[in-house]
């Protein structure tokens, strides 16, 4: 059987791992102008309002999910601050990530080549169990449609991404359901009750 692991405190008491409060490094990548910024700032804010963009820039905004089961959980999300342009992006902004979505422009069929581009940086440089949502953006935007929902979902499936969906972060559409279903995939749970 699994031995528990614990902690003794300074008082003796036994300290369990928080599991129901979860903090979550999330890291955006996708090309410059697929909304990267938007989404976030629609998720944490509730706006969109693309001239607020440079507010973000060097550190990150966080905003928490409570899931139905109890747990919370805080997303600390990284945005590039525009360093995609510079083909790679530094380790340190990988590093410790346990959440990543890949964003492209529905209207761009040069944002999806560029998705896979960055599927394979996050196979290289991200940590192994990172937890990958594929993000197609500007759903709103459907007469102006380049990429093919089908596609996409089986490009997410055959790269075992644990997570596709379409979002427009101009009406709102699906933005809290990526941030809500990207929770649900995080490999730590709070433990089972004994069967
Ligand atoms: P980033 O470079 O990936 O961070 O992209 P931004 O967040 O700066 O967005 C780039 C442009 O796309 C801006 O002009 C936004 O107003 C626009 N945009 C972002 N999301 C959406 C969306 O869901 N629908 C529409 N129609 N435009 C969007």
């Amino acid at each position: 059987a699994k031995k528990k692991s614990s902690i003794k405190g300074l008082d003796g008491a036994v300290e369990a791992p928080d599991t129901k409060n979860l903090r979550v490094k999330l890291v955006l990548l996708g090309d410059s102008g697929v909304g990267k910024s938007c989404i976030v700032l629609r998720f944490v804010r509730g706006q969109f309002d693309a001239a607020s963009k440079v507010t973000i820039g060097a550190s990150f905004l966080s905003q928490t999910v409570a899931l139905q089961d109890g747990t919370t959980v805080k997303f600390e999300i990284w945005d590039t601050a525009g360093q995609e342009r510079y083909a790679s992006l530094a380790p340190l902004y990988y590093r410790g990530a346990s959440a990543a979505t890949v964003v492209y422009d529905i209207t761009s069929a040069e944002s999806f080549q560029k998705a896979r581009f960055w599927v394979k940086e996050l196979q290289k440089h991200a940590s192994a169990g990172i937890v990958i949502a594929l993000v197609g953006n500007k759903s709103d935007l459907e007469d102006k449609r380049e990429v093919p929902f089908e596609e996409a979902q089986a490009f997410a499936e055959q790269n075992q991404m644990a997570l596709f969906i379409e979002t427009s972060a101009k009406t709102a559409d699906n933005i809290n359901e990526l941030f809500t279903n990207i929770a649900k995939k995080l490999p730590v749970k709070p433990a089972a009750p004994a069967a």
